[in-house]
């Protein structure tokens, strides 16, 4: 069943273009992707010609039309290839069948998915023809799938034509929609097929190594990131995750040692001319930005705010060193306090936290360490703040999926 060597040198072409280094930019050089060697090794690829192009199935076998391969450029076969492995990746089939997702929605599922790979794909340059951006449907970008896709669902009908009468046939194949196709391979344990338990391994492994170089690059990811998020840090709970945030950021490493930031040492009276190492770092200096536009949740923006609360206390960082910023769509006001929660905060309109990002950054002595209490509904800055650690703590409900953040800060998503 595996395709002549003339199509498999194409192929393995392909994938090398994916994940090796480039000596020269440019438009043809190769993507240096190594997070998705993991991915695409593992997929078994059979030759189709029931296919346009290239599709997949639940399985990781990847679908091929042979003349399209023969007559198509590597670039274009490493940007379908790519494109389907995030689909596989994403468990787009899976999140289908949690919806519901039948033969009569499958075209919004499709749209709705390849709209949320969209801004993964093209920060790699790997945008195939075709695929439907959220711009083509007049909604935002980095939103999840299930998003999109309930936004799809709501459109009226001229506008949703496109992708409500797309034959179940065209698209991406059941790897994206779990609906079995004439041309797709049943399962079987004698047939080359990537299991649930190996394809959660990978699902791992392309996650770490996704995490660390997207961190290197500070590049926004919309869904992928928030992907990473849920596959390396699925169910731990956000309280602790949230307390020793601060206190790496702060640089604090043992749990049973404090610091005394800026008293002398207890020794020093003994020995008047000599002085002694109680001050073993400088006063970390920490701001705190409340988003307090009127979508947050009081409830857990005071349990998200105890929590940053009491990792400060434990390092002995309070009062003059920690200043608050509520802000909306601007900064309404600062206050330097002995403790957050005792903040009246002020705002209610809209959400900019880059207002809020600015003012701190501003502040003198700079922050060593920022933290973002928000909803996410905002923009965020394309730069992190010179010279601050920045952690976002993004505040939701446990059903909704939680807007995308910058890589550069550190995210934890807080949820009632
Ligand atoms: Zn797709």
């Amino acid at each position: 069943m595996s395709p002549p060597p003339s199509h498999a040198d194409r192929l393995a072409a392909a994938k090398l273009w994916l994940v090796s280094a480039a000596r020269q930019p440019g438009p043809d050089a190769p993507r240096d992707l190594p997070y998705l060697a993991h991915a695409v090794y593992a997929v078994v690829t059979v030759p189709s010609s029931e296919v346009p192009r290239m599709t997949c199935d639940e399985l990781w076998r990847v679908y091929i039309n042979t003349d399209w391969l023969e007559a198509a450029p590597i670039r274009a076969i490493g940007a379908e290839l790519a494109h389907l492995t995030w689909h596989l990746l994403h468990d787009h089939a899976g999140r289908a069948r949690d919806l519901r997702v039948d033969s009569t929605t499958a075209g919004q599922w499709h749209a709705a998915c390849d709209a949320a790979l969209e801004p993964t794909l093209r920060a790699d340059d790997l945008v195939p023809d075709e695929l439907p951006r959220a711009a083509d449907f007049a909604l935002p970008a980095g939103l999840s799938a299930e998003q999109y896709f309930a936004a799809l669902s709501k459109l009226p009908a001229s506008n949703g034509e496109s992708t409500r009468n797309q034959p179940v046939e065209a698209g991406c194949g059941s790897g994206c929609d779990g609906l079995a196709r004439s041309h797709e391979l049943p399962p079987g344990l004698d047939l080359a097929q990537v299991g649930k338990d190996d394809a959660n391994q990978i699902r791992r492994s392309v996650a770490i190594a996704y995490r660390e170089q997207i961190t290197d690059r500070g590049s926004e990811s919309g869904d992928a990131w928030r992907w990473t998020q849920q596959i390396l840090e699925p169910t731990i709970a956000w309280q602790p995750l949230l307390g020793s945030a601060v206190r790496r950021a702060i640089g604090w490493t043992n749990g049973n040692t404090h610091y005394t930031y800026t008293r002398r040492s207890r020794r020093q009276s003994a020995v008047p001319n000599v002085l002694l190492p109680g001050t073993r770092r400088p006063v970390p200096n920490v701001a705190l930005i409340i988003d307090t536009s009127g979508s947050v949740d009081d409830h857990l923006l005071g349990r998200a705010l105890g929590e940053v609360d009491g990792a400060l206390r434990g390092l002995g960082v309070t009062g003059s060193s920690v200043t608050v910023l509520a802000c909306d769509a601007a900064v309404q006001t600062v206050t330097r306090v002995r403790k957050a929660r005792d903040t009246a905060l002020a705002g209610g309109g809209g959400t900019d936290m880059r207002a809020g990002l600015t003012t701190a950054a501003a502040l003198r002595p700079r922050p060593d360490v920022i933290v973002i209490f928000t909803d996410g509904h905002t923009p965020w800055p394309h730069q992190p703040p010179a010279g601050s650690a920045v952690i976002a703590a993004i505040l939701g409900r446990p059903e909704h999926t939680l807007p995308p953040s910058p890589a550069w800060a550190r995210r934890i998503e807080c949820r009632l």
